[in-house]
């Protein structure tokens, strides 16, 4: 088989077509593969029907070298997967012993010897020259079957906890026969500009790049960049990422905030915890959203003291200390009353800051003046209080939901 392998995965049942069942074995596939070099162009979802079954076969074999199937491999009539990938290539299923054995041990070992059935006779046969691949999960093998012009059909169980296992012990040792590299990647996390300005930032590095290639990601409230090496080790790839990634940060230096699955609450919270710096929030139309994020980070009670929500302007008298004249004079959605907001809760909890927030979060109750997604955010750090405007697009949840996000990143570089 060639070097430059191509892959197609095509998940196999009905249950997928009629979305009672989401493809989460395409996502694993297709995310390992990438992670081994190996080009994947198309995936496909096809019923547990014989003619559509090896159309799709067909068609896969255009494009690719070997086609990775996931589920039908049970013991029912409708569960046809193999029995098409041996037809595709004309060959025989007989009877492997050694499969035999161990569904018949593992309906032992769970108590159920008098449940074999012929279906489950029929999950041991194999044609004679396939790689048969164990199941230690459940009942099903899988296979490697190998068929004329290089090719190959590797069919696995449909059940994630059997087929994640199979794959990363038995195919992925299979594959990487066939590959000459790894991917090695590496994400940064960004927030505070969007997509396109970014790419625009650093248009010049993604467009001279070829190995690590950059690829920016707008995702629901931040943006990462991926920066992919191939590499024939991870150690080699880390060194080709890193003289990237130095011109990247230079170029958007505290733009980025973290790097992996890491959140923008958890930087902002070691931050808190690092420089010893208590905290208060008090939330209008967030309603508790920002004092959630903080809270999900474990560890944060150290620095964390009080969160109020002060939805009415009574409350934010009668809690915060907002002077009347203030909510009178510039009302509840404005950087004056933030700012009180801001020190008021500070004051009341004996906090080092204090962040607050007001706005609207729609959809009714904006005006040409104070239109909905307006939103002010008042901040008390080291003594001072400073107020924030923001204009936010979006539904009533998105609204909020970009309120604490931006109001964690202020807070961020303002530590
Ligand atoms: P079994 O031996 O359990 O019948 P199988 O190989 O025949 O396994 P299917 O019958 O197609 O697999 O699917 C069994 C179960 O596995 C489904 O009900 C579903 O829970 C899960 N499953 C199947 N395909 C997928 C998929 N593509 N992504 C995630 N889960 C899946």
């Amino acid at each position: 088989m060639k070097k430059d392998l191509k892959v197609e995965i095509i998940a196999v049942g009905t249950e997928l077509l009629l979305g009672d069942i989401v493809n989460t074995n395409a996502q694993f596939l297709a995310k390992e593969l990438a992670n081994l070099g190996i080009s994947v162009y198309h995936q496909t979802v096809v019923g547990d029907n014989e003619e559509r079954i090896l159309n799709a076969f067909e068609l896969a074999f255009k494009n690719c070298d070997i086609i990775i199937t996931s589920g039908g491999l049970g013991p029912t009539k409708d569960d046809i997967t193999k029995e098409m990938a041996a037809k595709y290539f004309n060959k025989e299923l007989v009877i492997h012993k050694e499969s035999l054995k161990a569904i018949e041990d593992f309906f032992k070992a769970n108590g159920k010897e008098g449940e074999l059935s012929e279906g489950n006779r029929k999950q041991a046969c194999f044609p004679e020259d396939a790689i048969v691949l164990k199941n230690n999960y459940g009942t099903a093998p899988g296979a490697i079957i190998e068929g004329g012009e290089h090719k190959a059909i590797i069919v696995l169980p449909g059940p994630p906890r059997e087929l994640i296992p199979m794959f990363n012990e038995e195919v992925v040792p299979y594959l990487k026969k066939f590959t000459d590299g790894i991917l090695v990647s590496k994400v940064l996390r960004i927030f505070g500009i969007g997509e396109s300005y970014m790419a625009e930032k650093i248009g010049d590095i993604i467009d001279g790049q070829s190995n690590p290639t950059i690829a920016p990601y707008a995702k629901e409230v931040d943006v990462t960049l991926r920066i992919t090496a191939k590499a024939s080790t991870k150690e080699e790839g880390n060194i080709l990422i890193e003289p990237i990634e130095k011109k990247v940060r230079k170029r958007l230096g505290e733009d980025i905030y973290g790097e992996g699955e890491i959140t923008l609450e958890e930087v902002v919270a070691q931050k808190l915890i690092d420089k010893k710096l208590t905290i208060a929030t008090a939330e209008s139309c967030t309603g508790g959203l920002l004092a959630g994020r903080l809270i999900n980070y474990p560890g944060i009670s150290e620095v964390f003291l009080e969160g109020a929500i002060t939805y009415s302007n009574e409350a934010k008298m009668k809690r915060l200390g907002v002077k009347k004249e203030t909510l009178e004079a510039y009302g509840a959605v404005s950087e004056e009353t933030a700012k009180e907001m801001a020190e008021g809760i500070a004051k009341a909890a004996g906090t080092d800051i204090g962040l607050s927030v007001t706005g609207i979060a729609g959809p009714g109750g904006g005006s040409e003046e104070k239109p909905v997604g307006l939103v002010y955010v008042g901040l008390y750090i080291k003594g001072e209080v400073k107020a924030r405007k923001f204009n936010f697009q979006g539904d009533r949840q998105k609204v909020r939901l970009r309120t604490v996000m931006n109001s964690l990143d202020w807070l961020r570089r303002e530590l």
